[in-house]
């Protein structure tokens, strides 16, 4: 199996011995476990690998069972206006670096932030590898939208000012070949937007294994806003800002989840956080204050295409910063 230079080995348990495609370190601690899988963390750079690291074939076949079209539509629908304030919050961040131009979704799922995307006077494109998914964003938005990998469809190098990948890299196996097409497809100073669940967050520390966004096998990589600026770092991007969130109710409904379980105590009480204002109100103040710290949730990098190619040799960025929203 091709994932880089990571090097997976069959037998985990006796033997978990792999290089960490950050920072080539092979030292790792186990961090938490999920049904049959070990999250395990390099000590270098404090990225998590999902250990038994999945074949491709399985990768395939867990997006397609996972990503049912009429999931993600009732999902988007039950809280649309919660992702179309998130998705506008995002453009107004992309646009004070890039105003306009031509910009590429990679996991653009149903189309709902391309659509904000093209309101906002951006010329979009997505990618999404669930052709359901991708005809139903052709279809409703009437969205330019392909179904096959990023290398498969070789876009023209240096054709587009802004990428976006959001909850997308951590369920990549080969992140250098993806972040070096990437890099080819973006012109020069066109800029890269990551976000990836935090593992250095408040939430995975209060919720450790029973963490919902860990996800194994689905998410094979946990990135922490060093790691992630790192490997850009390495992939020949400029790291411009680094900034951690999350939506204040689902703060709550998972470290809920973790320290309760699903008891009716448990739900009773996340039904009353989420009809209270007042206690969303504090938990916000509590949750903004974390992300100063770069402890919210989800991580966000932005990141310009670097004129220079750098190497797997360059440090880790010391030109990212963190920010609260
Ligand atoms: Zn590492």
């Amino acid at each position: 199996m091709n994932v880089g230079n990571l090097i997976v080995t069959k037998n985990y348990k006796q033997d978990f011995s792999i290089k960490c495609p950050v920072c080539t370190t092979e030292s790792f601690s186990a961090w938490g476990r999920v049904d049959i899988y070990n999250i395990e963390r390099c000590q270098g750079c404090g990225l998590g690998i999902t250990s038994p690291f999945p074949e491709q074939k399985q990768l395939v076949a867990i997006n397609q069972e996972t990503y049912l079209l009429e999931q993600r539509i009732t999902t988007y629908r039950s809280r649309y206006e919660y992702f179309k304030k998130r998705y506008q919050r995002q453009l107004h961040d992309i646009k004070s670096f890039k105003p306009s131009g031509k910009l590429l979704d990679i996991g653009c799922n149903i189309g709902v932030f391309l659509s904000e995307a093209r309101a906002a006077s951006f010329e979009t494109t997505g990618i999404e590898l669930n052709r359901e998914c991708a005809e139903y964003a052709q279809s409703h938005f009437n969205l330019s939208v392909h179904s096959d990998y990023l290398d498969n469809i070789a876009f023209e190098a240096d054709s587009f000012d802004v990428v976006t990948m959001y909850d997308v890299l951590e369920h990549i196996p080969d992140l250098h070949s993806m972040l070096a097409e990437i890099r080819r497809v973006l012109k020069p100073g066109g800029l890269l937007v990551v976000q990836s669940p935090n593992l250095d967050s408040l939430m995975a520390d209060l919720s450790k294994s029973a963490w919902g966004w860990l996800s194994p096998p689905d998410h094979l990589y946990h990135f922490t806003p060093g790691a992630l600026s790192s490997l850009l770092v390495q992939t020949g991007y400029d790291v411009q800002l680094v900034k951690t969130w999350e939506p204040a109710d689902d703060f709550c409904a998972d470290v809920m989840q973790a320290k309760l379980g699903n008891s009716l105590l448990a739900r009773i009480t996340r039904k009353l956080i989420r009809l209270s204002g007042l206690a969303l109100a504090l938990v916000t103040v509590v949750q903004k204050n974390w992300w100063t710290r770069q402890k919210g949730a989800l991580v966000e990098v932005y990141a310009v295409k670097a004129t220079i190619s750098c190497t797997l040799s360059s440090s880790t960025t010391d030109k990212g910063r963190s920010n609260d929203l």
